[in-house]
């Protein structure tokens, strides 16, 4: 047996055989052409089939995997239009007489280099695209085809193309392992979508792998291949428990979330970005308790301006209609950096100048967010949440940002919705403050992970400290239990997002307390249901 590791991308269990999928390999020939004038028109030929091709996968992916899969291969038929890159071609033919293939060859790989060397990696990112369109030329050109798919299989490749991924016949894809990738690479997209065991970057890898026996441990992040038969039967096991479970929790889905007493309580889902939606629905959230915001601004190498922020909150706001969608301002600090903020090094950055307390610092920037998600309003409901609130007075602030923003708004003519407002309950100081703050807001949503460690001053990143850490620490539950009283002391809901509402051990506790949303990742929604749904409270 060998074992491979990677990252985890989707957790799971796949047991099969591996398919290596080989990326395209092409020499083309720098013979001289025969007849230049016969190139040109065979590159040509070639661009229109393949933009024809793209358009049918444009079709293909809309239907299969939605607008958002679909959008990359209009993007790539528009690529094939792009003026210099058919003149480099044109005159790579027609001027220094070379094949067609030749031509695609060189004239593909100068722009794929053009965008590898951009800094934002989104832009980068795209140098794999120009891969791809070079690739689809060339296989056309060549007349080379792709081998069929027939049996079901564990993927594995260097890393997958979006025409590769929309190519494949998912209902024979078992799972996916890829030596490269990134968490918001296409292959990444196409298995939360799916929702099939996946790792990536797994770094040794290679194609000697394919046809071998495999077992892809996703929840693991490893890769075992023709493995012995103690793991194989470990794994087998764990596989039959996990997929009885699994389709016994498909059953509760539309069914409500109350205990048989007749107890209930909202569950929604935390997520980081529109990406989170599918798996959001998939699992039958009530509706969004925390959408870290901040996530946006991790993934790129500049601030998102207002109207990508603000699209990507429509996004989510549509898609979860009439259904609340709570997205946290902007948490960046801490753990949280970003290196265009240009922030400065602190000693003791989790207690330093953090989310509300940067964002309050940085006004215009914070007023894009606030704007961005004023504009997003009209899209559906909405609750804006402040993070590491520790005072009457910041929240005072945030809402006399917000107004201006919604005054400014109004003067350009910019449509806005209704919302609600909310503080999230992560320091010791605002639980303290719980009767005061509630006057303030429509809602808390009790941060445990931020509360825990300023409870109980143990760093949330330091593993050291992990003999010391009791995430049921009594402390902890009583401020959770005041922050919820004061909160209906004045008719105001309480809720909590950090990780112990996913703590089913709890949840009888929490219930007891009168919690009213219990927002986690999406994938533990309906154990949490199943859970509420076999509470007696009496
Ligand atoms: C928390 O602190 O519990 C929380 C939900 O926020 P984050 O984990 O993003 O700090
Ligand atoms: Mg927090």
């Amino acid at each position: 047996m060998e074992t491979l590791t990677g990252t985890t991308v989707v957790g799971g269990i796949a047991i099969g055989r591996i398919r290596y999928f080989a990326p395209f390999a092409y020499e083309a020939s720098d013979a001289p052409a025969a007849d230049p004038e016969e190139e040109v028109l065979r590159f040509e030929k070639s661009r229109y089939a393949v933009q024809d091709g793209l358009h049918d996968l444009y079709e293909k992916a809309l239907n299969e995997a939605g607008e958002e899969e679909a959008e990359i291969f209009q993007a790539h038929e528009m690529m094939l239009d792009d003026e210099d890159l058919i003149a480099s071609c044109i005159s790579c033919i027609k001027e220094d007489g070379h094949l067609a293939e030749y031509a695609v060859v060189q004239a593909f790989d100068e722009a794929a280099a053009m965008f590898a060397a951009m800094e934002d990696p989104y832009f980068a990112a795209r140098s794999a695209d120009v891969i791809d369109l070079k690739n689809r030329m060339l296989e056309h050109l060549s007349g080379r085809e792709q081998e069929e798919w027939t049996e079901p299989a564990i993927l594995a490749a260097e890393d997958l193309a979006p025409s590769e991924t929309v190519r494949l016949d998912k209902s024979l894809l078992l799972g996916i392992v890829t030596k490269g990738g990134s968490s918001s690479s296409h292959t990444a997209i196409l298995a939360r979508s799916l929702g099939i065991p996946t790792i990536i970057q797994c770094k040794d890898l290679s194609s000697e792998c394919d046809g071998k026996e495999a077992i892809l441990d996703g929840d693991g992040g490893c890769l075992h291949l023709e493995p012995d038969a103690e793991t194989a039967k470990k794994l087998r096991d764990k596989k039959e428990a996990a997929d009885r479970d699994l389709a016994r929790l498909q059953e509760l889905k539309g069914l409500d979330n109350i205990t048989t007493d007749g107890h209930t309580v909202r569950i929604y889902a935390n997520i980081g970005s529109p990406e989170d939606l599918e798996s959001v629905l998939a699992n039958d959230a009530g509706g969004i308790g925390l959408f870290r915001s901040e996530f946006l601004y991790l993934n790129g190498s500049a601030e998102p301006s207002e109207e990508e922020q603000s699209a990507a909150y429509r996004k989510v706001l549509e898609a979860m209609a009439p259904k609340q969608v709570i997205i946290r301002t902007c948490d960046i600090g801490a753990d949280k950096t970003v290196d265009y903020m240009d922030l400065t090094p602190e000693d003791n950055p989790a207690m330093g100048l953090r989310a509300i307390r940067l964002c309050l610092t940085r006004r215009d920037f914070f007023k894009r967010q606030l704007r961005a998600l004023l504009r997003a309003s009209a899209y559906g409901n909405l609750g804006i949440m402040f993070p590491m609130i520790i005072s009457v007075r910041e929240v005072r602030e945030c809402r006399a940002l917000l107004e201006e923003c919604g005054q400014e708004l109004k003067a350009e003519g910019i449509q806005t919705g209704t919302y609600e407002t909310g503080i999230m309950i992560e320091t010791p100081a605002a639980a303290l403050l719980a009767d005061e703050l509630a006057e303030t807001v429509d809602f808390f949503s009790i941060g445990t992970n931020d509360l825990t460690q300023y409870t109980c001053a143990l760093d949330r990143q330091n593993a050291a400290l992990a003999p010391f850490l009791d995430p049921h620490h009594p402390a902890l539950l009583k401020l959770i239990d005041m922050t919820v009283q004061a909160a209906h002391r004045h008719g105001i809901w309480a809720g909590i997002c950090g990780e112990l509402a996913a703590d089913l051990s709890l949840t009888e506790t929490f219930l007891r307390m009168g919690v009213d949303e219990l927002s986690v990742s999406p994938v533990r929604i309906l154990p949490l249901r199943d859970k509420v749904r076999n509470l007696n409270l009496t």
